[in-house]
């Protein structure tokens, strides 16, 4: 040991020391105080696709009828976000919820041994069981015949109206109901925006142009193929319901306005278009309060038979005709 090594200064150990507490506590303050600000995020499967939770897909996402979207003005959209369109879209780019063109020319289909029906009268107006579904679209030239007010400045086809106004009325009646309309009558151009609107959200969330597509077709009707277009479609809910969900939601079917539709809707000529137990059949999420006008002579037999129109009309051995003017 070296003969003048000098002794520890304990004063300075000791104040280092000291030092140190000090700065380990501050940052264990900073720390804390960081913490705090950081609003958690909740990791949920919100973001994932679900047909547990309603007309939506992503289940914080309006749906195909959800107000914003119904409410919102309509947006043309922008050509430019378009999905790609294929000009063989007649007869094979049918939307399916698969990645589809826009259908901007009408449907081919086989009518060998058909029995064949046009889709428009000699007065050129749709046929009130013209189906909507995967292989049967309309063009962006269909024209409704005429519009009548169901609710307030809701509107449905002329033919539609009248039973739609008594099936609200008797539902109010009833039941004490504050039932409404949510949706009826939609332009292709309406359609189209909310479609695109739903794209883009889904984009926005990172998925690719053709996922968020597809995505978006099993929520929100691609263009051409919703039943709101004919003007015989309708969606009843519950503002109760709606400032709960924020949204359409499934939840409609444990209500007693659900329970009485499922009665009565054929008395008036309506039938539920998209049944839990058809999600595979029509490609769109279930939807307990979307409602098609089939005419009162028609809805019974097509409830009873357990079918969806379109399957329906199959067993007939019917197909509609669509010249796309
Ligand atoms: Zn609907």
């Amino acid at each position: 040991m070296p003969k003048h090594a000098r002794k520890p200064n304990y004063r300075n150990i000791a104040l280092a020391g000291v030092i140190v507490l000090l700065a380990i506590l501050i940052i264990i303050l900073l720390v804390s105080l960081g913490g705090k600000k950081e609003p958690v995020p909740s990791a949920g499967p919100s973001d994932s696709v679900s047909f547990s939770s309603v007309e939506s897909v992503a289940p914080s996402e309006s749906s195909e009828e959800s107000v914003p979207e119904e409410s919102s003005s309509v947006e043309e959209s922008s050509s430019g976000s378009k999905p790609e369109s294929s000009s063989s879209a007649s007869g094979t780019g049918v939307p399916n919820g698969q990645y589809a063109a826009m259908p901007e020319t009408p449907y081919n289909y086989d009518t060998t041994g058909k029995i064949v029906r046009n889709a428009f009268d000699e007065n050129g107006e749709v046929d009130i069981l013209f189906p909507i579904d995967s292989k049967y679209y309309i063009t962006r030239n269909f024209k409704v015949a005429r519009l009548e007010a169901v609710d307030g400045d809701y509107k449905m086809d002329y033919r539609a109206a009248p039973h739609c106004k008594e099936m609200l009325a008797a539902m109010r009646s009833e039941l004490g109901s504050k039932i409404r309309a949510f949706s009826t009558y939609r332009s292709y151009s309406y359609q189209e925006g909310n479609f695109q609107r739903k794209v883009k959200k889904l984009m926005d969330k990172g998925y690719s142009k053709a996922d968020a597509y597809n995505t978006a077709a099993t929520i929100v009707a691609i263009p051409g193929t919703s039943e709101h277009q004919l003007g015989f479609a309708i969606d009843v809910y519950l503002d109760s319901l709606y400032n709960k969900y924020g949204e359409l939601n499934e939840h409609f079917e444990e209500t007693e306005e659900y329970r009485w539709l499922q009665e009565h809707a054929w008395e008036y000529g309506f039938i539920l278009s998209y049944p839990k137990d058809k999600i595979k059949d029509t490609g769109i999420i279930y939807e307990p309060w979307h409602y098609r006008f089939v005419g009162v002579e028609n809805a019974k037999t097509i409830r009873d038979s357990g079918k969806l129109l379109s399957q329906w009309l199959e067993d007939q051995n019917i197909v509609y005709v669509y010249n796309g003017d």
